[in-house]
C-alpha cells in the first residue's frame, strides 16, 4: 500500500498526518526542526504555534467559532488537543502552547502508522502521494523549488509576533481581570490607560527604532495582524479603536470604561507568561523594552519573548491548484496550510484536514464530495481556488459566506442563522459520506 509523504510537521501537516493515520494510511512525516530552525519556532516539537496562543472565539455565531464547529463535525484532531490543553481566555480558546505541541508530538510519534523523520526537504522531487505543508516560513531551498514550479511569482507579506512578559514581573494591582462584555470568565488582565498615558505611549511608539526589512523586500502587511507601530502610523487613535479599545471593559473599581486598555492574555496553564494582545511589532529589542517598561505597573517587566516580524510565504494557489489543494500538473501532489493562502491557526488546521480527506479519497479511487458552499470551510476553499489578479490570504470571516436573500434582522441574528445553516450542512455532508470518515484502508 502507498505511503503518504507529508513535508512539514506544523499545524496543517500534523492534522493531515493524524487524519490519514486514523484511516489506516501509512504516513512519512518530514520535519526539519530542531536541526533546521525557523525564525519564529523555538522548539523541535511538532505543531508548535509561533505567536499568540489564542485559537480565537468559540462562539458559533463568529467566523472562527463556526469554523471550529464545522471541523469538530469532521473529527478534527488538533482542535480536540487544543481544548485538552486550554488555558482560561473568556469565550476564546487559548492553549498552553508547550502542552499542546507536546501532546500532538507524543500522539504522532506513538502512532504505528506515522514515521516521523527529522529532515529538511530541499526540492519537489518527492514520492507521491505527498502533501507539502511547510508553512509561511518554508525553508529557502524548498521555497525556491516552489517558486520555480509556480507559473507566477511567489507571494509574500509580513506577519508580526507580539511580545510576552513574565507574569510576576508586573504589578497586577494596576489592572483588573475581565473579558470584554463579560463573555466567558474574567480571564484577561486589563491595564487601563488615561488619555495622558495613552498619548505618551503613542509618542514612545512613534519614536521607537524599528528593525528594517531588506531593501529588496516590499512591505505588505496582513491587515488583521498589523504591527502596533503601523497602526499608530495610520492615526493616533487607531490602536484605541483596535486592540486597545476599552469598549465592553469597564474598570470595576470606577464603573467606567477607561480611555484605552491594554489586555494581557495567559499563555501557559500555570499563568506564568502573559502576552500583550495586539502588540505585534517590528521594534528593536531595546525599543520594545523601553516601550513596555513605560506602561503603568510594567517598570520591572521581564520580556520572555520579544515581538518580531517575519516574511510570510504563500503560493498563488488559484493558479497552481485545482479545488482541494491539488497541483494541477501532478495529481498526487497536494498543498496544505498557510502556503495555500489560508491565514490563521484553525484555518491551517482545517486546510490540513481537507488535504487529508482529498488524499484519502484518491487512495480509495473516489472523488472527494464537494464541501457544502454555505460552510466556512467550503467558502474558504472557494476563496483560495477562485482566480484573481491580486490573490491575498484569507482568514475565516462571515463576509466570505455566500449571501442570503433574506437580509432582514440585525447582524447578530443573520450571523446566527448563517452559522446554523452551515452547521446543518456540515452534519448532512458527514452523514451522506460515511466512507470518507469511517472506512479504513486496512
Ligand atoms: C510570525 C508568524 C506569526 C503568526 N501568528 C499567528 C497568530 O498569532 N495567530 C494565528 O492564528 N496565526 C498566526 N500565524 C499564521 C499561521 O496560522 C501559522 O503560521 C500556522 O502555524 C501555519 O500553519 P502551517 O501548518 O501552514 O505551517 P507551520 O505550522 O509553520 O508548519 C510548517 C512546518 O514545516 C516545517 N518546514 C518548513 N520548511 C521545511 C522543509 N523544507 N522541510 C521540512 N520541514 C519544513 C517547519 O519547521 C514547520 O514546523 C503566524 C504566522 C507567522 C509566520
Amino acid at each position: 500500500m502507498k505511503r503518504v509523504l507529508i513535508v512539514g510537521g506544523g499545524l496543517s501537516g500534523c492534522e493531515a498526518a493524524w487524519q490519514l493515520a486514523d484511516r489506516g494510511v501509512d504516513v512519512h512525516l518530514l520535519e526539519m526542526r530542531p536541526k533546521n530552525p525557523t525564525e519564529a519556532h523555538r522548539t523541535g516539537d511538532l505543531a508548535e504555534i509561533v505567536c499568540s496562543n489564542s485559537f480565537k472565539s468559540t462562539l458559533v455565531q463568529t467566523a472562527s467559532g463556526l469554523l471550529k464547529a464545522e471541523v469538530d463535525i469532521l473529527g478534527c484532531r488538533l482542535l480536540k488537543t487544543a481544548r485538552d490543553s486550554a488555558v482560561p481566555a473568556g469565550h476564546a480558546l487559548a492553549v498552553d502552547r508547550g502542552l499542546f505541541a507536546q501532546t500532538v508530538t507524543a500522539a504522532l510519534e506513538a502512532s504505528p502508522r506515522v514515521a516521523v523523520e527529522r529532515k529538511r526537504q530541499d526540492d519537489l522531487d518527492v514520492t507521491l502521494p505527498a502533501i507539502i505543508a511547510t508553512g509561511p516560513l518554508t525553508a529557502v531551498e524548498l521555497s525556491k523549488a516552489l517558486e520555480h514550479r509556480c507559473s507566477s511569482d511567489h507571494l509574500y507579506f509580513y506577519d508580526a509576533i507580539a511580545p510576552s512578559v513574565e507574569a510576576d514581573s508586573i504589578d497586577p494591582n494596576v489592572g483588573y481581570y475581565a473579558s470584554r462584555y463579560d463573555k466567558g470568565g474574567a480571564d484577561y488582565l486589563n491595564i487601563p490607560l488615561t488619555k495622558e498615558e495613552y498619548e505618551r505611549l503613542i509618542t514612545r511608539i512613534r519614536a521607537a527604532q524599528l528593525v528594517e526589512p531588506h531593501a529588496f523586500e516590499e512591505r505588505k502587511y496582513f491587515e488583521a495582524c498589523l504591527p502596533i507601530e503601523v497602526m499608530v502610523e495610520r492615526g493616533e487613535d487607531t490602536p484605541r479603536f483596535g486592540p486597545l479599545r476599552p469598549i465592553g471593559l469597564p474598570d470595576p473599581r470606577t464603573g467606567v470604561e477607561p480611555y484605552a486598555v491594554i489586555q494581557l492574555r495567559q499563555e501557559t496553564r500555570s499563568g506564568t507568561l502573559l502576552g500583550l494582545v495586539g502588540f505585534q511589532t517590528r521594534m528593536t529589542y531595546p525599543a520594545q523594552q523601553e516601550v513596555i517598561r513605560s506602561l503603568p505597573g510594567f517598570d520591572r517587566a521581564r520580556i520572555l519573548r520579544y515581538g518580531s516580524i517575519h516574511r510570510n510565504i504563500f503560493l498563488n494557489i488559484p493558479a497552481l491548484c485545482d479545488p482541494y489543494q491539488r497541483d494541477r500538473k501532478s495529481r498526487g501532489l497536494f498543498y496544505a496550510g498557510q502556503i495555500c493562502g489560508v491565514e490563521g491557526y484553525v484555518e491551517c488546521i482545517s486546510s490540513g484536514l481537507v488535504a487529508a480527506l482529498a488524499v484519502f479519497a484518491d487512495l480509495c479511487e473516489r472523488a472527494i464530495p464537494e464541501l457544502p458552499e454555505e460552510t466556512m470551510i467550503g467558502s474558504l476553499m472557494n476563496h483560495i481556488h477562485t482566480p484573481c489578479d491580486d490573490f491575498q490570504p484569507m482568514n475565516a470571516n462571515m463576509g466570505i459566506l455566500p449571501a442570503q436573500g433574506n437580509r432582514k434582522g440585525g447582524r447578530s441574528i443573520r450571523y446566527r442563522e448563517a452559522a446554523e445553516r452551515a452547521v446543518s450542512a456540515m452534519r448532512r455532508y458527514r452523514e451522506a459520506n460515511p466512507w470518507l470518515f469511517e472506512s479504513r484502508l486496512r
